[in-house]
């Protein structure tokens, strides 16, 4: 047991890293660890990596000196994607104690040693092949919203994309385990669940916890879904990014007549040119995404529609941008994430021709960040006094708490401790300068 030692988390990149570092977290706190904020000094420091990052080896080396700041004693350990595509250049980072890799992360305790810091990193990592069995995780107690793990790893081959290298082979956690842990979140008095993955539309197929490709499960994303929606203690479930080709006609139905799941999908679109979709290797053409997103309006006209794309790929003529541009003009959507393409390390997208000059890919990045907010205002104008409801974060900010409607419209209202992580019905009010919208609460109304 370690009573009475100290260890702080740092996590970069998406949901499911966060549930994984929370998973960590707790493994460590049952080993008498106190749990410390980053910023604090600890005895021991994990930093949770992501592949996608632009300059992840220098953002690395920054949070690693930052925490030998606070404690140049401290076992520093790196683990996640990054650490498992770049171990070597991790390792070189002065100060790092061990490296682990993606079968290694959730076994951290094993290599963790107080006594002496290391000479030089010691580095646990395997080829991504055996990255083939499913570990659950999800994230409680850091936020108002839990994140459920649902799935890992992807069978796709993204011409750009680095995740499969990162974290492997697609693969699922049983319908019953993942209800075992939304009831167990349920329990912690958490009202909201994101159920997140690397491509969880492809939950069910793959390897299982025995690692058993053999197996093909019987059962898909739609299952699962129903499933979720019997367990009670959970107001909502969100679903957190799905790919178009996976987004079928009976999910979409199910979440518009379903009890807690809400009206929020987040889509990767990438481009809304088909010959870049196609150098993409994506596996769906434009118009199958316009018809997914005229689904989702027709059975529900207040549902929020995120979009992922990507600017400056190789082969993105100044016209196939545009053609992107006007795309998501005519969609209707509500907000953009939008990324700048980067050359990876072994990927195919690397080799291609037609490369884009970094201040046109920053150029074309800016104007879809301007079409961005002005989707976002839109829709959230659109929802103006419409009665939803709302669970606000327990955190007071001038005076003032935040939270996201169903249809992820960030409302705000004046801070109250009373009505924090509840179900609160709302008259959405004005958009207010700091992006959120006003708006009143309907019991006070009544009071
Ligand atoms: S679907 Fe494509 S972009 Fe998404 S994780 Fe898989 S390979 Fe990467």
């Amino acid at each position: 047991m370690y009573n009475g030692k100290s260890v702080a988390f740092h996590t970069l990149g998406c949901k499911l890293n966060f549930s994984e570092t929370s998973t960590i977290a707790r493994l460590f706190q049952e080993k008498g660890f106190v749990k410390k904020e980053f910023s604090q000094p600890a005895d021991v420091y994990v930093i949770n990596t992501c592949s996608v990052t632009e300059n992840a080896d220098k953002e690395c080396r920054t949070i690693v000196k930052g925490a030998l700041a606070r404690n140049p004693e401290a076992f520093i350990a790196v683990v996640g994607c990054y650490a498992q595509l770049k171990p070597g250049e991790i390792s070189n980072i002065p100060g790092v104690d061990v490296v682990l890799g993606a079968t290694e992360k959730f076994k951290l305790l094993n290599y963790i040693n107080l006594s002496s810091k290391s000479e030089h990193a010691v580095i646990h990592n395997c080829e991504i092949s055996e990255a083939d069995f499913f570990v659950d995780a999800y994230s409680v107690g850091d936020r108002t919203r839990s994140f459920l793990k649902v799935q890992d790893g992807c069978d796709y081959s993204c011409t750009f994309c680095t995740i499969p290298l990162a974290r492997g082979k697609s693969r699922s956690d049983t319908i019953e385990n993942v209800i075992t842990n939304a009831n167990t979140i349920a329990a912690a008095g958490v009202k909201e669940i994101v159920l997140t993955g690397v491509n969880i539309g492809d939950f069910g197929y793959g390897r299982d916890i025995d690692g058993d490709a053999k197996k093909r499960k019987t059962y898909t994303f739609l299952d699962l879904i129903k499933e979720l929606d019997q367990v009670t203690g959970i107001e909502r479930f969100r679903i957190s990014s799905i790919e178009p080709n996976l987004l079928k006609d009976e999910i979409i139905e199910f979440v518009a007549y379903s009890n807690r799941f809400v009206p929020h999908f987040h889509i990767p679109l990438q481009s809304g040119s088909n010959d870049v979709l196609k150098q993409m290797k994506r596996r769906y053409q434009k118009e199958l995404y316009e018809e997914r997103v005229s689904k989702i309006k027709e059975l529900m006209p207040e549902c929020c529609i995120g979009v992922d794309v990507i600017v400056g790929f190789p082969g993105e003529t100044e016209e196939r941008f545009l053609e992107t541009y006007d795309f998501l003009n005519c969609l209707d959507i509500s907000y953009l994430h939008v990324f700048t393409y980067s050359e990876r390390d072994n990927t195919e997208a690397i080799t291609m021709d037609g490369a884009v000059p970094m201040a046109e890919r920053k150029r074309r990045n800016k104007m879809l960040r301007i079409l961005s907010a002005k989707k976002l205002r839109a829709f959230y104008e659109s929802q103006r006094a419409k009665e939803l409801s709302v669970i606000f974060e327990h955190e007071n900010k001038n005076g003032f708490m935040y939270g996201f409607t169903q249809n992820y419209v960030k409302v705000k209202y004046p801070f109250n401790e009373k009505i924090c992580n509840e179900r609160i019905d709302v008259i959405v009010g004005d958009f207010d300068e700091d992006g959120s919208m006003t708006c009143v609460v309907k019991e006070h109304l009544l009071a």
